[in-house]
C-alpha cells in the first residue's frame, strides 16, 4: 500500500493506510503499546492492541530511533483523550509492523536537555530532535526569506569560489590549503572581491557563500566555517542604499519566518522580532556617548548588547544600525566619508544584541584603492586579479555580509552560535573533537 505522509492522516479518518517514520516514543499501558512515529511532517500516535497480536510482538521489540512502516485504521481520538500538535487530534489504530531499520540503545533520553558539548557529540542523533529540526527549518526559512527579498529587489544570484589565492581581508585570519604545481591556497574569508567584481555584469548581485575563519576564537558567536548572505550593489550615493536594501531584506525575512512559524516562537518561549519601518541608526560616537564609554574603534560584546537594550527600549526595535567606524579599523576596502574622516561610510547591524551584520560603502577608484593599499602594507600585485574590476571601471558600490547561524541564534534567542550550525566547525571539533 502505498505511503501516507503523517500530514495528511486527519483526511483519512476511517480509512486503512501505511504510514512509515522513526519511533519518537514507545509507551507501554497495561495491555497496549502507544507509539508515536515521526515522519518529515511531523509526529502521529499510533495504538497497538493485542488483538493485533503479531504487530504487538514487534511492537514489544521497539526502541526509540527504530524505523518502521506501519499500517492501520486512521481514528479520531475521543475528545477527552487528545494530543497536543496538530495531529493531536487522530490516532492510528495499528493492524501490522514491519521494522525497516533497528537503532542500538540511545545514550540518552532524547526529550532530556543536553550540554551543548554533549549534543555536538552525537549531532547524527540530536539533529533528529524537536528543538534542532525547528533551528534548522528557521534556518532555511531565512535562507529562503533571503533569496527571495534578494530577487525582488532585482539581484542576481552567484555562486563564489571556496578556494582562493589571495584572503580577502589582508588578514593573517584564512586556512591555507596546498595547491597545484606546490603553490598555496587559502580557504575564503569572505566572498568579498568576486561578488564586487559581480557588480560588473549584474550591477546587483548576491550569493550564498562558505566563510572560512582561521582566528583561534572561542566564543558564543565565533565558528571556523560559517555560511555568509552577501550582496553588493552599483550606483549609489552612500551607504544608506546598502542599508535601506539590507533593511528590507531583513524586514522580508522577520515577516516570513513570523507568518511561518508562530508555533516555533512559542516553543522558544520569545515574541518574534519587532523590526518597524526604519532601523534606528547610531554612528558609534552616539552609541558610545550612550553608554558613557570612551572612543574605541569598535563596539565590544557588552557595549553590543547594552546598545541593543537601548534601541529595545527607547525605539522599540531588535535591530540597530551602527555607522561611522574608524577607517582605519575596517576593512582596506571601506570608503571613507570625505566630509567625516577620518570615519568611514562602513556599518554594522546589531540584532537582539550581537553583530549578525557587517557592510559599507566601497572604494571604487582604481588608484584610490591602490593607494589605500599600499597604506595598509598590502602587495597591489598580488590583488591583480581583483583590481582589474577596478581598472576597467566601477561604479560607486556597497553591501553587506550577513551571519547566517548568527541571525538564526538570534531569532530564536540560541545562546551558542553552534548550536545554530548544523555541523559546526571550532577551534577544538571537526565533528568529532580534536583533543582532550
Ligand atoms: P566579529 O567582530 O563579531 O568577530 P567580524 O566583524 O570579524 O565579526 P565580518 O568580517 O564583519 O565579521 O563578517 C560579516 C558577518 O559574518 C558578521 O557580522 C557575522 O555575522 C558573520 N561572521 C563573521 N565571522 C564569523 C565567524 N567566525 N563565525 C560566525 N559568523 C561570522
Ligand atoms: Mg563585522
Amino acid at each position: 500500500m502505498e505511503r501516507t505522509i503523517n500530514r495528511e492522516l486527519p483526511a483519512q479518518i476511517g480509512k486503512t493506510v501505511t504510514i512509515a517514520g522513526w519511533v519518537d516514543v514507545r509507551r507501554d499501558h497495561g495491555k497496549l503499546i502507544f507509539l508515536d512515529v515521526r515522519d518529515r511532517s511531523g509526529i502521529v500516535q499510533c495504538v497497538v492492541t493485542p488483538r493485533a497480536s503479531e504487530a504487538m510482538e514487534i511492537a514489544k521489540e521497539l526502541r526509540p530511533q527504530f524505523t518502521v512502516a506501519i499500517v492501520g485504521e486512521l481514528k479520531e481520538r475521543p475528545e477527552n483523550m487528545r494530543g497536543a500538535g496538530p495531529f493531536g487530534g487522530i490516532e492510528l489504530s495499528v493492524q501490522s509492523v514491519v521494522i525497516l531499520s533497528r537503532a542500538q540503545e540511545l545514550p540518552f533520553d532524547m526529550s532530556a536537555e543536553l550540554n551543548l558539548d554533549t549534543h555536538l557529540d552525537y549531532l547524527p542523533l540530536t539533529l533528529r530532535t524537536a528543538r534542532s529540526r525547528d533551528i534548522f527549518t528557521m534556518q532555511e526559512t531565512i535562507l529562503e526569506g533571503f533569496r527571495s527579498s534578494m530577487r525582488k529587489q532585482d539581484f542576481t544570484e552567484f555562486t563564489a569560489p571556496a578556494i582562493v589565492g589571495e584572503d580577502a581581508e589582508g588578514g593573517a585570519a584564512a586556512f591555507r590549503v596546498s595547491y597545484h604545481h606546490d603553490t598555496s591556497a587559502f580557504l575564503a574569508t569572505s566572498p568579498q572581491f568576486y561578488k564586487q567584481i559581480m557588480v560588473g555584469p549584474f550591477e546587483r548581485a548576491f550569493t550564498v557563500a562558505k566563510i572560512f575563519r582561521a582566528e583561534k576564537h572561542s566564543t558564543t558567536r565565533h565558528l571556523s566555517e560559517a555560511t555568509s548572505l552577501d550582496f553588493e550593489m552599483g550606483f549609489i550615493e552612500s551607504h544608506r542604499e546598502p542599508m535601506a536594501v539590507l533593511s528590507r531584506c531583513v524586514s522580508d525575512i522577520v515577516s516570513l519566518a513570523t507568518e511561518r512559524h508562530p508555533d516555533m516562537f512559542e516553543r522558544f518561549d520569545l515574541p518574534p522580532p519587532v523590526i518597524g519601518d526604519e532601523i534606528p541608526t547610531l554612528t558609534l560616537r552616539e552609541a558610545q556617548k550612550i553608554l558613557g564609554v570612551t572612543e574605541a574603534p569598535d563596539l565590544d560584546p557588552a557595549g553590543e548588547r547594552s546598545i541593543c537594550e537601548w534601541a529595545k527600549k527607547e525605539r522599540a526595535s531588535d535591530f540597530v544600525f551602527i555607522t561611522a567606524f574608524p577607517t582605519k579599523a575596517r576593512a582596506f576596502y571601506t570608503y571613507e566619508d570625505p566630509h567625516e574622516a577620518p570615519y568611514s561610510r562602513g556599518f554594522d547591524l546589531l540584532f537582539r544584541g550581537l553583530e549578525i551584520n557587517s557592510g559599507s560603502q566601497r572604494m571604487h577608484d582604481y588608484d584610490a584603492l591602490i593607494g589605500r593599499m599600499h597604506e595598509r602594507g598590502l602587495d597591489p600585485q598580488k590583488f591583480s586579479f581583483y583590481l582589474q574590476a577596478f581598472k576597467y571601471g566601477l561604479p560607486p558600490h556597497g553591501g553587506s555580509a550577513t551571519g547566517l547561524e548568527r541571525m538564526t541564534a538570534r531569532m530564536l534567542g540560541i545562546a551558542n552560535v553552534k548550536e545554530a550550525t548544523a555541523f559546526p566547525r571550532d577551534l577544538n571539533r571537526i565533528d568529532i573533537r580534536l583533543s582532550e
